[in-house]
């Protein structure tokens, strides 16, 4: 022990350090240095941090919620993807090098849920990633092997970030849940946000008829070159009407909500007798009063849907890999995460927000 000074000591006994992003207070957060976690361990893989993919959730976390029981300061980023940096002692699933992303629930894996492979229904979910308990906004994260999925060849970091909540979650709700066929119309709300962006093209690639709301002419443009069939101006014409006019009076056979309050009982409107609302959000607000002679006159099914299976993100990054990739609005450097942040929610983004690493 020569020659080391009272600085070099300290540095050396707190360990190595990392970038992360960190909410410290409501509406504030800061890129500061953190301790880089310990080397995986058990079960565990270390996965070194490429990109990450903006989501209303971040929005909500970042603006405060008082019911989320959670601790400041916490490392944001709900979705990822990175490159394999180190193993566990027992881990053979993947090797150093692998690039994957990750599943941010942390699942049990032991329960009749999890075993069935319907992840997000876990019995026993601890917390969300970058929402209860820190995320993936930093250099290195230490997860469990069996949360990580393999990225294919030819699938960009920056486009599988967007698997794991976006391509996911929109996965999930028209395949497993609305069970969107080929031949079938569906009704896109927002569909200049990043999940509506993703529904329009899945809707699309299987040879569904897309009918797509958007907020300005400019985004209407963007729709259609994204194949939507049909694209409504909500700020200038009635939807509901409009999709009347489009169906021949019939409706759609899915309506693919996340808007909430503003839209939803229009979108039940805009239904088939038997038609089926999915719904994965609410971002103008909590409430609606609904008709409940339509809601069993009219058969409709209503499914809320949160989050996706690991099967999901698997069959998510298979499409990318085919070439249904992701609408991209913004891509920010790490610096600038709260610019990302403004801008998705200033609801003038098409696509999404991606934060380089
Ligand atoms: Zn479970």
């Amino acid at each position: 022990m020569t020659g080391a000074t009272a600085l070099e000591r300290v540095s050396a006994a707190a360990g190595r350090t990392m970038r992360a992003l960190t909410l410290i207070a409501d509406r504030k957060i800061e890129l500061i240095d953190v301790l880089a976690p310990p080397p995986p361990g058990p079960g565990e893989v270390q996965i070194g941090i490429k990109a990450i993919g903006l989501n209303h959730i971040d929005v909500w976390g970042w603006r405060g919620m008082a019911f989320v029981k959670r601790k400041l300061p916490l490392v944001v980023g709900v979705e990822a993807a990175g490159e394999i940096s180190a193993l566990g002692p027992d881990v053979t699933s993947c090797k150093v090098g692998d690039r994957v992303v990750a599943y941010g629930a942390l699942t049990c894996g032991v329960c009749k849920a999890c075993r069935e492979g319907r992840d997000n229904l876990c019995e026993n979910v601890g917390s969300i990633m970058g929402f209860h308990v820190d995320g993936f906004a930093r250099d290195l994260v230490n997860m469990p092997a069996r949360l990580v999925v393999p990225i294919p060849a030819g699938v960009s970091f920056r486009d599988a970030a967007c698997a794991p909540v976006a391509f996911g979650t929109v996965q999930h709700m028209l395949f497993d849940n609305a069970k969107l066929e080929p031949g079938e119309t569906i009704l896109v709300q927002a569909g200049g946000s990043g999940i509506g962006s993703t529904a329009i093209k899945m809707a699309k690639a299987i040879g569904a008829t897309v009918i797509a709301t958007v907020g300005d002419d400019a985004k209407a443009e963007k729709a259609k070159a994204l194949g939507a069939d049909h694209v409504i101006n909500y700020k200038t014409d009635r939807f509901e009407t409009v999709v009347r006019k489009l169906t021949g009076k019939k409706g759609v056979d899915v309506a693919f909500e996340h808007v909430g309050p503003d839209t939803f009982n229009g979108s039940l409107l805009c239904l088939k007798r038997g038609g089926r609302l999915v719904t994965c959000g609410s971002t103008s607000g909590q409430s609606i009063t609904m008709n409940l002679f339509q809601l069993y006159l009219q058969q409709y099914r209503i499914f809320g849907s949160f989050g996706c299976s690991m099967r999901n993100i698997r069959e998510a990054l298979a499409k990318m890999a085919a070439g249904l990739s992701p609408v991209i609005d913004t891509e920010v450097p790490l610096a600038e995460f709260e610019r990302g942040l403004n801008r998705l929610e200033s609801r003038q983004v098409f696509g999404k927000i991606i934060v380089m690493f």
